[in-house]
């Protein structure tokens, strides 16, 4: 069963311009529900672009986004709005979480959002920091936190909602080597058992090849590595 099916995406920033770029062309792309697949192309090559169509942040100039066997192409801004919230989790190189709210807090705020009654937030967020081996920094500020700490909240984060999809951008590429690994270990079995789909841009060959399956994006096509 598929939960991503990206089929027939173009893409061109500054169409007409002489400055035109085609970032993606009849770009395909399936993922299964529980499977987790690396994105690995050098900088430049659309991984942020394919991410963020994938995620409703960004729509494609032809092709389609869908994500549970629910097409999202063509939705009104407020019902894509109202997709993404439910549907997908993202992680970036940075945590982007808010600084002045506890990392509890900081699972516990996209829940609340999405309609969720506070004491099962709060389980919820409690559970996944305890899931990724932190649930002694609940009530921490970021700034309290290290790198890795930080990121394992973010993941946590992503997933509050229990979304259908997962992309990452790069989310362990602020960290040490070593860090790094942990990080990416705690990330891989968060997802396992979810049932979610995941695409995880990388540019560590070595973390992508603990992944399902590893692609690239070759003359703005999605190939495998
Ligand atoms: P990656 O994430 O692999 O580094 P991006 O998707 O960010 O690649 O960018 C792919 C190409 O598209 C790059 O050449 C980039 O400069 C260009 N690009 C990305 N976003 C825009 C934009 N909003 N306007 C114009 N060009 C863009
Ligand atoms: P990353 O480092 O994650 O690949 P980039 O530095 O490529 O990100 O892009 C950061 C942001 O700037 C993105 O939102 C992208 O769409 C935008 N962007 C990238 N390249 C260009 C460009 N040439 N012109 C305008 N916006 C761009």
């Amino acid at each position: 069963d598929v939960m991503l099916r990206l089929d027939g995406l173009s893409k061109t920033y500054n169409s007409g311009k002489t400055n035109a770029v085609t970032v993606l062309q009849d770009a395909k792309l399936d993922i299964k529900a529980g499977e987790m697949v690396a994105l690995v192309a050098p900088s430049g090559a659309g991984k942020s672009t394919l991410l963020h169509i994938a995620g409703l942040l960004d729509t494609p100039d032809t092709g389609t986004v869908e994500i549970g066997g629910v097409n999202m192409t063509g939705l009104s801004d407020r019902r894509r709005t109202i997709a993404r919230r439910q549907d997908v989790g993202f992680v970036y190189q940075f945590h982007h979480l808010l600084p002045e709210f506890t990392a509890e807090e900081n699972i516990v705020l996209p829940q609340l959002a999405n309609g969720i009654a506070k004491s099962d937030a709060e389980a919820r967020a409690r559970d996944l920091l305890a899931r990724v081996g932190i649930a002694d920094r609940a009530s921490h500020r970021p700034s309290a936190m290290s790198g890795g700490e930080q990121q394992r909240v973010a993941f946590c984060r992503a997933l509050a909602n229990a979304p259908r999809l997962l992309l990452a951008d790069e989310p362990t590429g602020n960290l040490d080597p070593g860090t790094s690994d942990q990080v990416f270990a705690a990330l891989m079995d968060l997802v396992r058992g979810t049932g979610l789909a995941a695409l995880i841009a990388t540019h560590n060959l070595e973390l992508a090849a603990r992944m399902d399956r590893v692609v690239k994006l070759d003359g703005g096509q999605v190939v495998a590595a």
